[in-house]
């Protein structure tokens, strides 16, 4: 069970919601580490007292150092700062939870001080599944997932003791806000349509990838590398309500399911207690009397080609899904500025998809040059 925490990340969403767990389970936030929001930063500064607070951001930094100036928390800046968050040695865990790419330097650097992680950037195992595994091999720590379906996933394989019993895992799928709406729909929906989720609010970037099912494209990627199951194991299925977060098939057809309400601070918190679970903690229960009726269905691969997309990139392997997540976090950032529309987010990674070569078994240096390379594309 963790103590003390370092969060990176702490200002977004689900740095927030760890911060309310950690209070609520009566832990201590060792160090912050965002990339500039000052105000949040100060205001959780003040709150945590943690021991050091981490501002990617130069000039923000600047500017919480003298707005801390009469507490004891010590402040630090740019990419060096946020890497001594990571590596802070006064906590024993540290929750991932930066946005993208820009995750990884930080979660590999918590990795080779042997903490727990707390693993909520997906895109860090994305891109360098083999490598951040390996290294937590290596290094003795342990991955804890925080991502809904992984944490489900994770639950309901903990009874499993022989692996070849596993038929496939089974990641739900809210459909997004667009669920059910034809290619000719989607071409003129805005960004205020597609920030708009029906069951989770979450940060721009991932609710974006919610839209267009490249989320659920990206967690069957993860799901491949933390459980080390082929692509052709791991299904996606429709489920509107989102109080299934994941299943694992058995040989015999039997089905485990994980349930609860839809609230990221209970998967936060479990990555935070395990193997012990605690109550007091601020998620609320899950009233199946009054919950309604539960669906199932397909996922619409040809509408939703971004999921089809990345469904490609992991049989692929190497450094295919780099390429894929580098490509989206341009496409989608183009988006989010008005540059482009929302089918052309899929086009752009499929045109990166088809221009930039796979590196199999790759280094830290050729996962960093994909990811260049697949920006440049999309640019
Ligand atoms: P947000 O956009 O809400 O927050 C992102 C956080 O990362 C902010 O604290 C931001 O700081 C910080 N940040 C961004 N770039 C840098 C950088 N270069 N250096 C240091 N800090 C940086 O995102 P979410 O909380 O929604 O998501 C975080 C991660 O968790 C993503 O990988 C997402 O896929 C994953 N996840 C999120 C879920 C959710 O419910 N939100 C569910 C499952 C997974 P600042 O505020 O200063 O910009
Ligand atoms: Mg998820």
């Amino acid at each position: 069970m963790s103590q003390k925490v370092t969060i990176l990340g702490s200002t977004g969403s689900i740095g927030r919601q760890s911060l309310e767990v950690i209070a609520a389970c009566g832990m201590e936030a060792a160090a912050l580490a965002a990339n500039s929001d000052v105000k949040r930063m100060e205001e959780q500064a003040r709150q945590f007292r943690p021991k050091l607070a981490a501002l990617m951001d130069e000039a923000a930094a600047a500017d919480l150092r003298v707005r801390l100036a009469d507490t004891d928390v010590r402040v630090v800046s740019g990419e060096a700062g946020v890497l001594e968050a990571a590596a802070f040695p006064g906590a024993d865990t540290a929750i991932a939870a930066i946005v993208g790419m820009a995750g990884l330097r930080p979660t590999l650097t918590a990795i080779r001080e042997g903490k727990r992680i707390g693993l909520a950037n997906k895109e860090t195992l994305v891109c360098a599944g083999p490598l951040v595994l390996e290294e937590a091999r290596d290094y003795g720590a342990r991955i804890l997932p925080v991502d809904s379906e992984h944490s489900a996933l994770f639950q309901c394989l903990e009874g499993c003791k022989d692996r070849r019993e596993i038929k496939r895992l089974i990641l739900t799928c809210s459909g997004g806000p667009f669920y059910g709406r034809s290619a000719e729909e989607l071409s003129g929906v805005t960004k205020e349509d597609a920030l708009r989720h029906p069951n989770w609010s979450m940060g721009a970037k991932i609710t974006i990838d919610s839209a267009t099912l490249m989320n659920k494209g990206l967690e069957v990627i993860e799901a491949m590398h933390l459980y080390r199951m082929p692509p052709e194991k791991i299904s996606v299925l429709i489920h509107r309500e989102s109080i299934i977060h994941s299943l694992v098939e058995y040989c015999d057809n039997a089905m485990i399911a994980q349930m609860g309400a839809p609230d990221m601070r209970l998967p936060i918190q479990y990555a935070l207690t395990w193997p012990k679970r605690v109550s007091g903690g601020p998620s609320k229960p899950l009233d199946l009397w009054n919950c309604g009726t539960l669906s199932f269905g397909e996922p619409d691969l040809e509408t939703f080609r971004c999921l089809a997309l990345a469904l490609e990139s992991a049989k692929r392997g190497g450094t295919a899904g780099a390429i894929l997540n580098g490509a989206n976090e341009a496409a989608v950032g183009q988006f989010l500025a008005g540059k482009i529309g929302f089918l052309e987010i899929a086009d752009r990674v499929e045109r990166a998809i088809s221009q930039v070569p796979v590196v199999q078994d790759p280094g830290l240096s050729d996962i960093l040059e994909a990811d260049r390379a697949a920006r440049e594309a999309v640019r």
